[in-house]
């Protein structure tokens, strides 16, 4: 079957836009007290719209990510950080200190070997998945672009490794079309495989920690956010109040882990998946951002309900960015 890629890039993109603006007023609450305030999400949203005005740092940072990538026809170190602190005239909304404290560095010419925090935060999972669209067919230069693209803001391994793994997530399903499905088996192994060559520590944490996610599938939604919400945090992201609850940790391989846990148990529909992903507790934005690029990857713009692409601020501009990305993408590897 044929692959539509320009509706896979704005599902994509979109995608992002529509987990991060639904998880951001429940960013910070434990799953629990999210679930007390509806029965029915859907009619919630409807209801209650004035609180799901706007989207975040993750789909700022993302849009930034896409535009640098369009700049350059692919990855460009210069292109990325001028695109990074570019952000910080957005001016950006609800930012991760690591991000932040190392974009501003770079704002006044620190080199990045310098002015990245050593932050294992999921500030660059958030923002990757342009990376994962544009080099779908050359996954060789998605690794080290997406390796790059979190080094420059984040030194610690853990970000690196979950930067990599949602790029190549990306990459993996923006080729399967929903009416045939895909092997879980297959996109672990190819998960799994993109971060297998290195002797780091905590990519063999992450390796660990995926192969748990795939063995527990068959468990709930809400079990599996209690047992995956901490899994792997490091100092100082481990809140001990939280300890047993659903309340992602807003740290690369907690947040990483969830995404794709809750974004494996909604295949059925966009639209449950993302709400499933924005309800997760803790740092629901971030979940929704990442869980959203992978449904949106998967889903493509085509099968994302209309009241959803457009309740998202500025909308049009995120199809725009993903029209601009998809062009240099058929340009560059001539895919007509
Ligand atoms: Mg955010």
């Amino acid at each position: 079957m044929k692959i539509d890629y320009l509706d896979k890039f704005s599902g994509t993109l979109l995608g992002v836009s529509i987990g991060d603006t639904l998880g951001h007023p429940f960013e910070g609450m434990i799953r629990e007290r999210i679930y007390s305030h509806f029965k029915d999400f859907k009619q919630y949203l409807k209801d209650n719209k004035r609180f799901f005005k706007t989207y975040t740092d993750d789909t700022q940072l993302t849009l930034h990510t896409a535009e640098a990538l369009i700049q350059g026809s692919g990855f460009n170190e210069n292109n990325f950080i001028r695109e990074y602190v570019k952000w910080l005239d957005d001016p950006p909304i609800g930012p991760g200190f690591g991000c932040i404290s190392s974009i501003q560095k770079l704002k006044y010419g620190i080199p990045w070997k310098k002015a990245a925090s050593n932050s294992g935060g999921n500030g660059t999972a958030m923002r990757v998945s342009p990376i994962g669209l544009f080099y779908c067919k050359d996954i060789k230069s998605l690794n080290s672009a997406a390796l790059k693209s979190s080094v420059i803001t984040h030194s610690h391994p853990a970000a690196s490794a979950g930067a990599i793994v949602i790029a190549r997530a990306i990459a993996f399903l923006v080729d399967k079309s929903v009416e045939n499905r895909f092997s879980i088996e297959e996109f672990f192994a190819t998960l799994i495989s993109s971060i297998s060559d290195s002797q780091e520590k905590i990519w063999e944490e992450f390796i660990k920690i995926l192969n748990r996610v795939k063995d527990n599938l068959n468990i709930s939604v809400e079990t599996g956010l209690i047992k995956f919400s901490q899994v792997g945090v490091k100092s100082p992201f481990f809140i001990e109040d939280y300890l047993g609850k659903a309340f992602v940790h807003p740290y690369t391989l907690s947040t990483v882990a969830c995404a794709i846990f809750i974004f494996l148990k909604n295949l059925n529909s966009f639209e449950d998946c993302i709400i499933q992903l924005a309800t997760a507790g803790g740092d629901s934005d971030t979940v929704g951002a990442i869980g959203g690029s992978l449904a949106g990857a998967y889903f493509g713009l085509g099968n994302i309900p209309d009241d959803l692409k457009t309740m998202v601020k500025q909308h049009k501009n995120i199809l725009k960015i993903s029209e601009q990305l998809h062009f240099k993408f058929i340009e560059k590897y001539e895919i007509f």
